[in-house]
């Protein structure tokens, strides 16, 4: 069958994976449709900066964008600099030769990722529907976001006098499990705390975080936009349910240390668009490309919660006596003495039935009751694709008044 008379093809998601499936269905010709459950793209998002990461493959993000055919009409600004300040507030200056990411901003509004893959996708013919949530059932490739909820951000967004910066606090009492951050490009701020244990405890935490940058320097954010957004890591054995490909972080793909998904999600988006152009397994393909890295990011995350805060300084020590940019690339490689150390840190993860280990809570993934029967959690622990579903609302893990 020609590919112009080939039956669309039906994304549901309009999210970096779905765009990026779709974008790169659209340029070998393919008839997509996305239907996307919000009036917009990136509605989880407030304008915020994030980072788009360059270490964790030898391919540069720029490069993979390109070879990809993926042309966001959006600004990708290099960095190459952080400061990391520990739970002393003590600071530790890195710096890489070659940028370890690119900053851009993410939401609904003009500029940001979302709408520079949506304005790609649109110009190549995708078809994309709004204010339409459909199910895995009705769809070819399934893109909708996370489902469940392994860590919390709060996120605000503000004009400021600032100087540029890239500052990340690491302090495991404030920040358990996870880290608070300020970035400041050309007087817009982004700061946000990220959380992996304790979710009633977000806006404590974000105020505690925030009120330890302010001893570093005060600021006074201007018209600042408050927003809260979940994330999911999931090891899965298959990306594939129902013979549908899951995609980005509806499949939980995603870095477990840093929270980075922004790659995970393009890189999937286009794999499965290969998987289905040319009837090659998709899950062949991710876990070619990204299988190792993702269990190489598990550890890191055993690493650094066991690590507390006397691990955290020294991590940022080592990383200030060489190229930031190869000390991550080698965080992110997968050697033997990983290899060795994840039936371990898998067995600690997936023990959601009893809570005997002396990790922190949050290491026990057991779903609430009302979620499915005993196999059905077990499945999910195991990320294997017969794993319920659920799309968790920000209500249910956010403090009372919280979700503004
Ligand atoms: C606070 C925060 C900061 C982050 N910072 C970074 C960072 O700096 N770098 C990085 O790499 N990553 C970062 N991430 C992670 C990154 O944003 C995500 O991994 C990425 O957006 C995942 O893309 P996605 O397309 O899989 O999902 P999403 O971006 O969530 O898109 C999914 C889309 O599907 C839609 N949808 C859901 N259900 C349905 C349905 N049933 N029918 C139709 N549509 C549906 C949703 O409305 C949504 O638009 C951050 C995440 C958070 C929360």
């Amino acid at each position: 069958m020609s590919s112009s008379l080939a039956p669309s093809i039906r994304i549901a998601g309009a999210g970096p994976s779905g765009l990026a499936t779709a974008i790169t269905l659209a340029r070998a010709g393919r008839r997509v449709e996305v239907y996307e459950a919000r009036p917009t793209v990136g509605h989880r998002f407030i304008g915020d900066f994030q980072v788009l990461e360059n270490t964790a493959s030898p391919v540069g993000a720029l490069d993979f964008l390109a070879t990809a055919g993926i042309a966001p009409d959006c600004k990708l600004e290099p960095t190459h600099d952080a400061v990391f300040f520990d739970h002393r507030l003590r600071s530790t200056a890195v710096r890489s030769a070659k940028p370890y990411g690119y900053f851009l901003r993410r939401g609904p509004d003009p500029g940001t990722l979302d709408r520079g893959l949506l304005a790609q996708a649109q110009d190549l013919g995708v078809e994309v529907t709004f204010n339409r949530r459909v199910r895995p059932a009705d769809v070819d490739v399934v893109a909708t976001g996370p489902a469940m909820a392994d860590g919390l951000a709060r996120e605000m967004t503000f004009a400021t006098g600032l100087a540029d910066r890239t500052w990340v606090l690491f302090d495991q009492r404030l920040a358990p499990g996870g880290y608070a951050y300020l970035f400041v490009r050309s007087g817009f701020a982004t700061y946000g705390a990220a959380i992996v244990a304790d979710f009633p405890s977000i806006d404590r935490r974000f105020e505690a975080c925030l009120a330890r940058f302010q001893e570093i320097e005060s600021f006074r954010p201007e018209s600042p936009r408050h927003g809260y957004s979940y994330m999911n890591f999931t090891l899965r054995r298959s990306a594939v349910s129902d013979g549908r490909p899951y995609v980005g972080e509806a499949a939980g793909f995603q870095d477990y240390l840093f929270g980075l998904g922004i790659r995970y999600a393009l890189t999937t988006g286009v794999l499965a668009a290969q998987a289905v152009l040319t009837g090659d397994s998709y899950d062949a393909l991710w876990e070619r490309e990204l299988g190792d890295r993702q269990r190489s990011s598990v550890v890191n995350r055993l690493l650094y919660e066991l690590g507390g805060n006397a691990g955290l300084a020294n991590f940022a020590r080592q990383a200030a006596g060489r190229d930031f940019g190869d000390f991550l690339a080698g965080w992110h490689r997968f050697p033997t003495w990983k290899r060795w150390l994840l039936p371990f840190v898998l067995r600690r993860w997936r023990r959601r039935d009893a809570c005997r280990h002396h990790l922190p809570s949050h290491w026990c993934r057991r779903e609430p009751p009302a979620n499915g029967t005993r196999r059905e959690e077990v499945a999910a622990a195991r990320g294997t694709a017969a794993a319920p579903r659920r799309d968790v609302e920000l209500g249910e893990i956010l403090p009372a008044g919280g979700g503004r």
